[in-house]
């Protein structure tokens, strides 16, 4: 499809993408746009010219807020309902647009001359453990010659409840966290700065509308729930999380940031990448079976820019390369699960993937498996190595779905430097 707003070649968003998010042009208040190439179209003001009415009940209220939360709460028939109507008007052969003097103008910034920011208020957020190659991995790490995979890993959607306050939007520094540590031979903890600072490659999706009264959400209606997905980067402290997850889950080993990109990608411009769900064995219980194609077609990297590399003008190092398709637990089983006993769920939750890591060299979505937890370091561009992350590093994380026939589309990028 083709728009009249010009899009570059090779554009993560293309007309078919428009992902959503949250964005303040100059001198204004923040509010929803959607990207169309290096611009954003500005969804307040496409309200407000009266463009979206008989789309939603009150467009210009909906979108001229800091977040997606009320758009979300919404529901499905309302997203594609405003999506149809955008793709409509953004097509190259609409004028509805261009037939009203200066409206373009009003509508379309460059994504250059915009602030962006975290796209929602999150309520709850929970990390998954869906990438039975990375819990394999680590368990072969932190278990050698045991059996790496836990017994109950085949049968229930792993996670741990996370903290929202410090869900940051991309680009926000990552100041290293201070903790109590503990190396073997001390026989007491210390407490300062983490010095096994790591970076999780993971995607996030974010709900819609609640499960009244608790009502669990069988895995045949996520998709009235499930908005669409974002990049989430889950900063963690090793040497943090080894001392303190003796016996339960990561508390402050991750609570100090999480990043995640600006743009939401939603189910719907998804949809043409979705692809057969891994096979499960053994079954899953009858309340975890699900009927659809559930897996999605995503190209993950990670790139990472040394403050040396940045001095000597190098490019940042791709150091791993691993598809989202390949993850064991699916969306549908995660919210049915979460929901089984009652929990409710809110528009503007975010829940992430966990680490997606495969089992092959270069397909390790964390320092620690790419490592070996420091065994193995990492050597850089700028000739340095790196066993964990050091001050100045820029981790960089990009998404991409592409289709034979079909348009690339991509998720943009989450960074964050550590300082
Ligand atoms: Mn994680």
């Amino acid at each position: 499809m083709r728009s009249w707003v010009s899009i570059p070649p090779g554009s993560d968003f293309p007309l078919e993408n428009l992902p959503y998010g949250i964005f303040s042009p100059p001198g204004g208040a923040p509010r929803v746009g959607v990207a169309l190439g290096d611009s954003v179209i500005d969804l307040a003001r496409l309200g407000e010219a009266g463009l979206l009415d008989g789309i939603l009940a009150d467009p210009t209220g909906t979108f001229s807020q800091p977040s997606l939360n009320a758009f979300l709460s919404l529901g499905r028939d309302a997203w594609q309902a405003t999506r149809a109507r955008l793709l409509s008007l953004l097509r190259d052969e609409s004028s509805e647009i261009r037939d009203r003097a200066g409206l373009a103008d009003e509508l379309v910034a460059p994504q250059s001359e915009v602030r962006l920011h975290l796209p929602i208020a999150i309520g709850d957020y929970a990390d998954f453990y869906s990438s039975i190659e990375h819990a394999t991995n680590v368990g072969k790490i932190f278990r050698p010659g045991g059996e790496p995979l836990m017994p109950n890993y085949r049968w229930i959607p792993i996670a741990y409840n996370g903290r929202s306050s410090t869900v940051v939007a991309s680009g926000t520094p990552i100041e290293r966290p201070c903790g109590q540590t503990k190396s073997a031979p001390d026989a007491a903890p210390r407490f300062g700065p983490s010095r096994q600072l790591d970076y999780e490659l993971e995607l996030g999706f974010v709900t819609g509308p609640a499960n009244p009264n608790g009502a669990a959400i069988p895995t045949g209606r996520a998709a009235e729930h499930i908005f669409g997905l974002v990049l989430l980067n889950d900063w963690s402290a090793r040497d943090i999380q080894a001392w303190e997850g003796q016996p339960l889950g990561p508390f402050l080993s991750k609570s100090f940031a999480t990043s995640i990109s600006p743009w939401i990608v939603t189910l719907d411009a998804l949809a043409p990448y979705r692809v057969p769900n891994r096979a499960q064995d053994p079954a899953p219980l009858e309340y975890l079976r699900v009927g659809e194609d559930w897996a999605f077609d995503v190209e993950l990297t990670v790139e990472l820019e040394s403050a040396g590399m940045r001095a000597r003008l190098l490019a940042p190092q791709t150091i791993s390369r691993v598809n989202f398709r390949g993850m064991y637990w699916t969306m549908p089983q995660q919210l049915a699960h979460l929901t089984s006993n009652g929990t409710q769920i809110r528009p503007g939750d975010l829940y992430g993937s966990g680490t997606v890591s495969g089992s092959d060299e270069g397909t390790f979505g964390s320092l620690l498996e790419l490592t070996r937890r420091g065994a193995t370091p990492l050597t850089l561009a700028d000739g340095s190595s790196r066993a964990f992350l050091e001050d100045g590093d820029t981790v960089i994380m990009r998404g991409v779905s592409e289709r034979p026939g079909r348009p690339r589309i991509g998720f943009g990028e989450v960074r964050g430097t550590v300082v």
